[in-house]
């Protein structure tokens, strides 16, 4: 099965009708583009939770079946990376081997790519071309505009791909952050450009918050009440917060300085994210971190800690904290814990089981459905941004991506309130024609998972 001159295909094999693991695939005239090759927990995260065995269970990472484009790897023209999250890179080391196609990235997603290839002894091997932002670049017959979003990561890149039968926008991960404390703030003029030069034929696009009403919530908000929230803390404050999520690490680094503070940042992950913003100059100057040997011995009301662990993961570095099993650092009665972080569902028990650890030895804690101000805001489009999107765009068709079923159904509902008539609402496997007739063939192409061995 292989598109022809006159087809204009998307197929996604992970991603779409579940939240990560991307890998989405665009076909025109013999040719095929890769968007994203990203990883996924077999979630829940801890399902074991309460069984003894939950210390030790080691928890499968998973990606995309690529059995599809594999078996036509010949005419893989280009993988494109949107950006450094795991559910959009994670697997690229793993899969580039039987892809062996060019890669193409912003700098900061290619460093965190460089050092995933690294490990894996594919640095120099795989072809990894890095696009300046907000460029140009042709992959076969696919003309792509890398345009910046605002998301909750570095370069957060939206691809406008054009082909002689239509263009397509691919938003990938987005929100509009008007002030998001990290690059540039949603740039409106440029989003509203995009069907101005031909009519657009599709937006296929990031459905995650399409259930929740209004707007999504400004990191420069979260970064205030996140500061007003430290600011009146004696001990050591403890903030839990996705390794990915650099935009935070960042606000977290601006407020230790403002309240006093050293920040020190504990899991490797965490060091990976920080090491590759500062190579990319995205970390502040000015802003020192202390050595994790070192943060037992400070004072501490001058200790802000970030921490992995914030869905309650029992070995990372807040699960360990809990339990007061970490080998630096024993908290105490005036310290606190805050959750700079959404509950990914499946995972309530394990955080509560984290929280009720804390409590039990007075360590107080504090979470965003409970706190008074604003201290997590998410990377994606709540309801209000998609609306205008869409009023924006007017594209002929919407392919909702990044959800599970309800979020795409919200999506569509969406798209249709702002008069557009097609949309498509389908999973990993099915065939979305965009061209000659807008259609979708449902489960002709194999989709599935696979488990990725790791160390
Ligand atoms: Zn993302
Ligand atoms: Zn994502």
């Amino acid at each position: 099965m292989q598109p022809g001159r006159k087809d204009l295909w998307f197929v996604p094999l992970g991603g779409t009708g579940e939240i990560g693991m991307n890998l989405n695939l665009y076909g025109h005239d013999d040719q095929w583009l890769m968007v994203d090759c990203g990883v996924s927990f077999d979630e829940p995260l801890v399902p074991e939770y309460q069984s003894e065995t939950a210390q030790t269970s080691h928890h499968p990472i998973v990606c995309a079946d690529p059995k599809f484009i594999v078996e036509r790897k010949d005419t893989l023209v280009g993988i494109c990376i949107t950006h450094a999250h795991e559910d959009h890179v994670g697997a690229i080391a793993d899969l580039w081997p039987r892809l062996q196609a060019p890669i193409y990235a912003t700098p900061f997603t290619a460093e965190i790519m460089r050092r995933k290839l690294a490990e894996r002894g594919l640095e120099g091997k795989a072809p990894v071309h890095i696009i300046p932002t907000d460029s140009d670049h042709t992959v076969g017959c696919f003309d792509i505009s890398w345009i910046t979003m605002t998301h909750s990561v570095p370069e957060p890149s939206g691809l406008i791909i054009r082909t002689p039968l239509g263009t397509v926008f691919h938003t990938a991960d987005w929100k509009i952050d008007m002030s998001p404390g990290l690059g540039k703030s949603f740039n409106i003029k440029k989003i509203k450009s995009i069907n101005e030069e031909s009519e657009l034929l599709a937006v296929v696009g990031d459905s995650t918050n399409a259930t929740k009403p209004g707007q999504s919530c400004s990191e420069s908000t979260c970064y205030h009440g996140l500061r007003e929230t430290i600011r009146h803390q004696q001990g050591r404050v403890i903030v839990g917060c996705f390794a990915s999520n650099i935009a935070r690490i960042i606000s977290l680094a601006k407020i230790a300085q403002e309240t006093g503070r050293y920040l020190c940042v504990l899991g490797r992950s965490m060091d990976t994210m920080v090491s590759a913003a500062r190579l990319t100059g995205y970390w502040p100057d000015d802003v020192e971190l202390v050595n994790p040997q070192h943060v037992g011995y400070l004072p501490a009301h001058e200790v802000l800690l970030v921490a992995t662990g914030s869905q309650g993961e029992p070995r990372a570095a807040l699960g360990r904290l809990a339990a007061d099993s970490h080998r630096l650092l024993t908290l105490d009665e005036q310290d606190v814990v805050i959750f700079s972080s959404i509950i990914i569902p499946g995972n309530e028990k394990a955080i509560e089981k984290i929280v009720s650890q804390f409590n039990a030895r007075k360590v107080k804690t504090i979470q965003v459905e409970t706190h008074n101000l604003p201290i997590h805001a998410s990377g994606h489009p709540n309801r209000d941004e998609l609306v205008q999107l869409y009023q924006w765009l007017q594209p002929e068709m919407v392919i909702p991506t990044h959800g599970e079923h309800r979020h795409m159904e919200a999506h569509a509902d969406i798209a249709k309130s702002q008069g557009i008539r097609k949309t498509f609402v389908g999973k990993n496997g099915d065939l979305f024609r965009l061209r000659p007739q807008p259609s979708i063939k449902r489960g002709v192409i194999h989709a599935g998972r696979i488990v990725l061995s790791r160390d």
